[in-house]
């Protein structure tokens, strides 16, 4: 067994690519989500029946008690967390910058900063070797949008991603030390349900010939990344944020 990874928001998308990568290379996976129920446990089935080990846990990461209770979950059904993913994310509905309704500020924020910020808490009181634990990897799922800003639509997204980017380098740097790695992914432009659930169904269709590439990417191609930075192979990587955006 590779360790125990917790991929957060693994139901679908990126998440459900890594949570599949990460099994198929040895891993015990905790298949995280926060609704759907089926899918996340059509997920868990094909690991289980390719003959791997995985559990669902239904948690919404914004939410202090139920990030608590799934890493319990977890040590009680999988074994401490030694991997961490905090992909679970949300993109809000589009506003410019002076319509934003605080429901929506707060539920991005909570979501994709305040959720990752839980769940690496929850994870390094495992991990780390003042706690009984014997280090571990942790990659955040940030967005280019951190970077371009979102302007027009999502700045409050792209300010979420921000936080994410600015956490991973404060926390690499703390636990460096003790033998935890904390790195981020900035994907591009990825084909999943995420654009469609934001209200804009040919969103990827639209915009994709406008990519470097002109094209957008299969989710696979950013689990390979999250894969490659817990790996051994990136032993000596920490506090990198890994743009997986096609050139963009
Ligand atoms: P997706 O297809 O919409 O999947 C999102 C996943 O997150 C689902 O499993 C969903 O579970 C879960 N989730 C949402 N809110 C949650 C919460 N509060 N607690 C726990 N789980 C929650 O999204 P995706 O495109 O794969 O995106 C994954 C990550 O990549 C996100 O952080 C996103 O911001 C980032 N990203 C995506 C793109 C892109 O183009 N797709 C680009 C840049 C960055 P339920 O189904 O149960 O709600």
């Amino acid at each position: 067994m590779t360790g125990v990874m917790v991929v957060t928001g693994a139901s679908r998308g990126i998440g459900e690519a890594t949570a599949l990568a990460a099994a198929a290379q040895g891993y015990a996976v905790c298949v995280n989500y926060r609704s759907d129920t089926e899918k996340a446990q059509e997920v868990a089935d094909r690991i289980i029946s390719d003959g791997g080990k995985a559990i669902t846990v239904a948690a919404d990461v914004s939410q202090e008690d139920d990030v608590v209770r799934m890493f319990k979950t977890v040590d009680d059904e999988l074994g401490p967390v030694t991997a961490l993913v905090n992909n679970a994310g949300v993109v809000p509905n589009r506003y410019r910058a002076d319509e934003i309704p605080y429901e929506d500020m707060a539920m991005v924020l909570l979501t994709n900063a305040g959720g990752t910020i839980l769940c690496c808490r929850e994870a390094l009181c495992r991990m780390l070797p003042k706690h009984g634990g014997q280090g571990g990897a942790i990659v955040n799922v940030s967005s280019m949008s951190s970077t371009l800003g979102a302007a027009h639509y999502w700045v409050h997204y792209g300010a979420s991603k921000g936080a994410v980017d600015a956490y991973t380098i404060g926390l690499a740097k703390e636990v460096a030390g003790e033998g935890i790695r904390v790195n981020a992914v900035r994907p591009g432009l990825i084909d999943t349900e995420m654009h469609a659930r934001s209200g804009q169904p040919d969103r990827v269709a639209k915009i994709a010939e406008r990519q470097p590439m002109k094209r957008a990417a299969a989710p696979e191609e950013v689990a390979a990344g999250i894969l490659w930075l817990l790996s051994d192979e990136a032993s000596y990587v920490s506090g990198d944020i890994m743009n997986i955006a096609g050139g963009l």
